[in-house]
């Protein structure tokens, strides 16, 4: 049968509704445990959403400038030189977008001709590929082999062609958690820097690290030249719905993907830009009191998988935890996930559809441990008892 869309063009042709968005009407529907979206459940330190509540009544509600609020500019560029020792120039290196999916977007769409090559290693997060055909360019996969989810820098090198513009590098990683090696950071800096690649980095889960730190690519020699590195406000202050992200890139690259964002969004969440003005400025405490309370999360999670029968495989940072749904009687994550919204009470999000070819990914399901503990243990309670009330 014709499974193409009517009117979408070729290039969406089999991006269909996002599996987040799939998952979580499913949990909807069935009165479900959400541990499928990652978002969290509570709220975030009311100093961020009072400042935003401030902005508004203080009457900061028309468009911001294009690349953002300068104070907020400024603030990023401190934030990069405090944690990650990087210096970008807040005027010709800091653009704030509509999250980092529109910074991905745009410097998808900016960067890459028509049948470029970019390079995904996958399991990537999906908006990585949307982007990439919705810029006119294809999508090159570089497995990332469980439990650890390493890569082999020989099939990284052979998967470059002489079209490869860019590679997407995720790191805290969605859907593994794994954080990337200074190791692994160096051959994708060698790979980049011998075949003239574009790193885009997404750097969503910065603070999110459980175990050991992480390490900008922006920051290995040779690499700040050529990367867009991107982040954003919603992992570290619990306000996913608030989409202020940010790119920070050297000038030539920076112009290029301001051409592209000004015509996407132009500009968002002025309130929110002057909330996140603050935020980034926080005492330290704040951001490893972050770390600490998600690892208390992955760590609550990641026990009661294993209690209700599951492996899950080692998670370093983000919000998730990938298992193998073989102990529980499947062998497709995909049919998993139909079926537990319903029959467990659960909602999961499967991670076959993160593969360029899904079979590379079959049995393996995401479960988000960005929420509060009564939450995960009602989750892990149903997992363990195996059918919904
Ligand atoms: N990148 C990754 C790896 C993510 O997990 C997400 C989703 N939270 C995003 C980007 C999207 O970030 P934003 O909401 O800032 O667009
Ligand atoms: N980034 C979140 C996740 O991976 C939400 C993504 C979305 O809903 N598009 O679950």
């Amino acid at each position: 049968m014709d499974q193409r869309l009517p009117h979408l063009t070729s290039r969406l042709q089999g991006l269909g509704v996002t599996v987040f968005a799939e998952m979580s009407r499913l949990a909807v529907e069935h009165d479900a445990v959400n541990l499928g979206q990652g978002f969290p459940d509570f709220d975030p330190d009311p100093r961020v959403t009072e400042a935003a509540i401030a902005a508004i009544r203080e009457g900061h509600n028309q468009y911001a400038p294009g690349n953002g609020l300068p104070p907020l500019r400024q603030a990023i560029s401190e934030h990069q030189r405090r944690f990650w020792g990087l210096d970008w120039d807040p005027e010709s290196e800091v653009t704030v977008a509509a999250g980092a999916t529109e910074a991905l977007a745009a410097a998808l769409l900016a960067l890459c001709d028509t049948g470029d090559e970019v390079l995904l290693l996958e399991p990537y997060y999906d908006a990585y590929v949307a982007g990439v055909r919705m810029a006119g360019a294809v999508p090159t996969p570089v497995t990332l082999r469980p439990p650890r989810f390493t890569f082999d820098p020989e099939e990284l090198t052979a998967a470059v062609s002489a079209r490869t513009r860019a590679i997407v590098v995720n790191s805290p990683h969605n859907p593994t958690g794994k954080v990337f090696t200074d190791t692994e950071l160096e051959a994708i800096a060698a790979c980049c820097l011998e075949h003239d690649l574009v790193a885009l980095t997404d750097e969503v889960y910065e603070h999110l690290v459980y175990d050991g730190s992480h390490t900008p690519l922006a920051s290995l020699p040779g690499m700040q030249e050529r990367t867009v590195q991107i982040s954003s406000a919603a992992k570290t202050f619990s306000v996913t719905g608030w989409k202020i992200g940010w790119f920070c890139a050297p000038p030539e690259l920076t112009r290029a993907v301001r051409t592209a964002k000004q015509f996407l969004t132009f500009t968002n969440g002025t309130p929110f830009q002057h909330a996140i003005t603050q935020a980034l400025t926080f005492e330290d405490a704040f951001f490893d009191a972050q770390a600490d309370a998600f690892r208390a999360r992955r760590d609550r999670l990641a026990a009661g998988l294993a209690e209700a029968g599951l492996d899950p495989l080692p998670s370093h940072g983000s919000y998730f935890v990938v298992a193998d749904v073989a102990p529980l009687g499947y062998d497709d994550d995909v049919a998993f996930c139909l079926d537990a919204p319903a029959k467990l009470g659960v909602a999961a999000v499967p991670c076959s559809g993160f593969y360029l070819d899904p079979r590379r990914g079959r049995g393996l399901v995401r479960f988000a441990f960005c929420k509060t503990d009564a939450v995960l243990d009602d989750g892990v309670q149903r997992l363990r008892a195996g059918t919904h009330a």
